[in-house]
């Protein structure tokens, strides 16, 4: 299984991403995690990645196609993983497909956690990250906005797109998840 999981900030896709990587024993890919593990290292990635958790600006998209890449060869991939985080761009998108394409291994679909935008501002309030500053999440919600939300059109051309409702308890909007993805071929 080979997922991408798309959802703005504050819909609950860090929460439900790690349930779901237990549940089908998948590898769990955060780019943000993947991000704060280097942001104190002095190379060009984790320069850019301390900027980025400072701002709520994204990560070039080079530099963060070329993190997934060298990800996606590791030994713990191969079975399945679940993107979370990435891509956030078209172009990300369009390098990602063109690497799927190369290694022979295509997606298995693409979920959308939907929220709507007045839930998302009371969810990260209670969130308490260190990047979730009003003005950062701002910052992150029109990102999000401006260039996540046109990735939605791109796998739904595709016809990779899963939209999921993402409203109710953390249980109800797990179970959506599940019977969705069991119902995609491997
Ligand atoms: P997240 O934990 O997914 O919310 O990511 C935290 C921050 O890391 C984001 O606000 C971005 O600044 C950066 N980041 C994470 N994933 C990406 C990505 N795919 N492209 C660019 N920047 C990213």
């Amino acid at each position: 299984m080979r997922l991408v999981f798309l959802g703005p900030p504050g819909s609950g896709k860090g929460t439900q991403s790690k349930r779901l990587v237990e549940h089908f024993k998948i590898t769990h890919l955060s780019t943000g995690d993947m991000l704060r593990a280097v942001m104190t290292q002095d190379t060009e990635i984790g320069r850019a990645a301390a900027q980025s958790m400072a701002t709520g600006w994204l990560v070039a998209d080079a530099l963060v196609v070329t993190l997934v890449k060298e990800r996606l060869r590791e030994p713990d991939v191969q079975a399945g993983f679940l993107l979370d985080g990435f891509p956030r761009t078209v172009e990300q998108a369009r390098a990602f497909e063109e690497h799927l394409t190369e290694t022979h291994r295509p997606l298995s679909g693409v979920l959308e956690l939907r929220v709507p935008l007045e839930d998302l501002v009371t969810r990260l309030a209670g969130r308490g990250r260190k990047d979730d500053t009003p003005e950062i999440v701002r910052e992150r919600q029109g990102i999000y906005r401006q260039k996540t939300q046109p990735l939605v059109d791109f796998y739904r051309q595709r016809k990779l797109l899963f939209p999921i409702d993402g409203l109710g308890t953390s249980d109800e909007v797990f179970d959506r998840i599940v019977e969705t993805v069991q119902g995609l071929k491997p």
